[in-house]
């Protein structure tokens, strides 16, 4: 079996134990990389070189007898909206084309410091602003389990490269379900963590009181094995929490007894009827776990989306001000003085999508429209928040499906935002809220990966793992997309 299809985990116990090379593992991911993306286009930049001296350095410290930590040796994809040091980092946006930050994000910095090698940036969706991927400025990533689909986003790229097995793990970021819908769509775990769980210091800020970076893998172990690594308190980011990091890793033999979980029946309205039948699968697979589930009622959550929707663009309006030509990326040649140089850069740099988050951001924020839009929404999203802690009063976790939909064609969804907006619909709750959630694959329908969606309390990130661990034992679900050889 080739090195770079081992699980993180197999492969860092291996290279620590001087079993493997990490070199042999960064080549055979490299070779993997150059074999299938051309097709998929999940990478927008592969480091060889930088990749390579770094699994030499790792295998050099193994032959001293060092340990040079949980992730040594295996290879990780970076969504191209988190900063690696002399890696460009484009945000999937024109207006960020030449932009390569002097410094790491504090995951990366964290990832290096465990062992992790960084292979590069995968592709998104303009400022992670999208559910499809094709909202990227540099063309879309294709779904490994159909070509002619999406693979989800924004984190689509980290989800294409996961689910094709070209690295075992990747980051993602989910501000609005980005890290578990393209995991949904790509039959892989998804895990976003409770908000201020992970340091958002070194990630280009979409929607800053939304926005999380967190795992995305093959298994429920790696995801959990990658938040042990970024996990923690970072001075750079003043919402990181001082919650210790527990050890997330659950090691086998689950069961869940004393366990009781929701099943809010606002979750299965508006469900593919094939998903749903999936969803019940992963239900009675709990159930026979010792795990008791009972239907509960979260009333609220058909205002989940449009508050998101409403907040969402208002933070983008204001942190997107920031791309003006002047400080970072591309600069537009224009008359008419400074403001002219903004405006034509400006223009010419974001996408239509973004444009519209942005237009839509001012005017929910302006004078006289304040509080019929933003501060409602706001409102909103603290009654939202209300009805969580009402249930986590009853029970310990909320489940249901993570995506309505499985992988729809490219291009089905292009002329119309709202429907691309209801890709979220279940997803978005979780992040107004600030709550830790994990997409586990429950099964297929018609050929298509669907996703099973599990809502913590704060900080309870090992019951989300738990959970999605014993659906993982118990549920039949292939190893990979047909022929890409993708083992378990
Ligand atoms: N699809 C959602 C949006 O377009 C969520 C994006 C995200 O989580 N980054 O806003």
């Amino acid at each position: 079996m080739a090195e770079d299809l081992l699980s993180a985990i197999q492969i860092s116990e291996k290279v620590r134990q001087g079993l493997i090379r990490a070199e042999d593992v960064t080549v055979a991911a490299i070779q993997r990389i150059d074999a299938l993306d051309p097709d998929l286009h999940a990478f927008l930049h592969i480091d060889r070189e930088d990749s390579l001296s770094t699994a030499r350095e790792i295998d050099k410290r193994v032959a001293h007898g060092e340990d040079p930590g949980p992730l040594s040796g295996v290879p990780i994809a970076i969504k191209d909206n988190i900063c690696v040091a002399g890696m460009p980092a484009t945000a999937g946006s024109r207006i960020l084309e030449e932009y390569v930050p002097p410094y790491d994000a504090t995951v990366v910095e964290r990832i290096r410091a465990a062992g992790g090698i960084v292979i590069g940036k995968t592709n998104l969706d303009e400022f992670a602003m999208g559910s499809s991927c094709e909202y990227s400025a540099y063309g879309p990533v294709r779904n490994p389990w159909d070509r002619e689909r999406v693979p989800g986003g924004s984190s689509g790229g980290s989800a294409a490269a996961v689910a094709s097995g070209m690295v075992p793990i990747a980051l993602g970021s989910d501000t609005g379900g980005s890290i578990r819908q393209p995991a949904s769509l790509c039959g892989i775990v998804g895990l976003k963590p409770t908000y201020g769980r992970v340091s958002r210091y070194g990630l280009i800020a979409f929607a800053s009181s939304l926005d999380q970076i967190g795992s995305m893998a093959r298994n429920v172990d790696d995801a959990a094995l990658l938040l042990g690594v970024i996990a923690g308190r970072d001075a750079k980011d003043s919402t990181s929490s001082g919650e210790p990091t527990p050890r997330f890793l659950s090691g086998s033999g689950n069961h869940g007894k004393g366990i009781k979980v929701g099943l809010p029946v606002e979750y299965l309205e508006g469900v593919d009827p094939q998903i749903e039948s999936k969803v019940r699968e992963a239900v009675t697979v709990l159930e026979r776990s010792g795990v008791e589930v009972r239907e509960i009622r979260l009333p609220r959550t058909p205002y989940a989306l449009p508050c998101y929707y409403l907040i969402c663009t208002a933070e983008a309006s204001s942190n997107l001000a920031r791309y003006d030509g002047v400080h970072y990326g591309i600069r537009a040649e224009a008359s008419g003085g400074m403001i002219g140089m903004y405006s034509a850069t400006r223009e010419q740099g974001f996408g239509a999508e973004v444009k519209l988050r942005i237009l839509l951001g001012t005017f929910v924020l302006s004078a006289g429209f304040y509080d019929a839009y933003y501060k409602n929404a706001t409102r909103v999203r603290t009654q939202i928040r209300d009805e969580f802690d009402r249930a986590f009063q009853e029970v310990d976790a909320i489940i249901g499906p993570t995506s309505p939909i499985t992988a729809f064609k490219i291009g089905e969804k292009m002329g119309d935002p709202i429907q691309m907006y209801q890709c979220d619909v279940l997803t978005v709750a979780a992040n107004l809220a600030g709550l830790p959630a994990i997409s586990v694959p429950c099964g297929l329908a018609d050929g298509l990966p669907a996703g099973f969606q599990v809502v913590g309390k704060p900080f309870a990130e090992r019951d989300v793992l738990r959970l999605g661990m014993i659906v993982e034992e118990g549920i039949s679900f292939p190893p990979g997309p047909q022929g890409m050889g993708v083992p378990g």
